[in-house]
């Protein structure tokens, strides 16, 4: 059996108990060494068999779950944050359900909400957006065609940019050429969560020469938009004037 559990965005303690459960239980350990804090590693049972997937080909992967599937032992395989975002689990499995090995997923806090809280942001604010464009600046690796970040830019959605603090200049550029302005609020948040976080404000007309200064090129996330900053309309949900499925209005 193969557990892909989400690990969370570095602290150690925002695994869940299903995960941290599944971890302590685990014989082998597969994990996410670029991302995936080495101090949730303590908790792995004496003589449990530790790899580091970023020194690792997926046929590497796939080959050790095998061994371990062929003498009867569970493997946990850790991504950091969820997995279903940018973790490149549907390859690991398909190949295991091609092979009729069996596994289940148990999700993990994304980094992208341990940089909200640690902004202490609410990406959906009345009046200012109702949507969250996860997305990621167009590298190495191709993003497709029609998912541009200017063409997603245009929208004035908020946003969360994965993978992207590297090339800042570029996601600027786009950023503007999209429609934001140079005004619009940004925030770059490197390694949120683990104790060498570290938060830059600014806006998108200064998000390069924010993250020059800081120092920032990986392990980062950059968010945009007036969630960020600026006014923004209370909720309906708690409004006293509002009735809810659970409350009358006062009148
Ligand atoms: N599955 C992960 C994302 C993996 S892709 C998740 O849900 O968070 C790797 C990218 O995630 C990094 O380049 C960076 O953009 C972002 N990232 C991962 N951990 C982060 C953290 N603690 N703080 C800020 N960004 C992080």
């Amino acid at each position: 059996m193969v557990h892909f559990v989400g690990a969370g965005p570095g602290a150690p303690d925002l695994i869940t108990l299903r995960g941290a459960k599944l971890l302590r239980e685990a014989d082998v350990v597969i994990y996410a060494g670029s991302l995936v804090n080495p101090a949730l590693l303590e908790n792995c049972k004496p003589g449990c068999e530790i790899h580091n997937s970023a020194e690792m080909t997926l046929p590497e992967v796939l080959s050790v779950v095998r061994k371990a599937e062929r003498n009867g032992k569970t493997t946990v395989r850790l991504h950091t944050g969820d997995a279903s975002l940018y973790g490149a689990i549907r390859e690991q499995l398909d190949a295991l359900s091609a092979e009729g090995i069996p596994f289940d997923i148990t999700p993990g806090v994304s980094s992208l909400f341990g940089a909200a809280a640690a902004l202490g942001a609410e990406f959906t604010l009345p009046g200012v957006s109702q949507s969250l464009i996860v997305t990621r600046l167009a590298g190495r690796t191709p993003v497709p065609e029609g998912e541009g970040l200017r063409a997603l830019a245009a929208h004035g959605a908020s946003m969360a940019l994965f993978l992207s603090a590297g090339m800042l200049e570029r996601v600027q550029a786009e950023l503007l050429a999209g429609g934001c302005r140079e005004d619009t609020p940004a925030a770059l948040v490197y390694k949120a969560t683990w104790p060498e976080e570290k938060i830059v404000r600014c806006s998108v007309g200064t998000l390069a020469a924010s993250g020059e200064a800081a120092g920032i090129r990986n392990t980062a996330l950059v968010l945009v938009g007036g969630f960020l900053e600026g006014p923004y309309e209370k909720s309906k949900l708690y409004d006293p004037a509002f009735s809810t499925g659970f409350r009358e209005a006062a009148r």
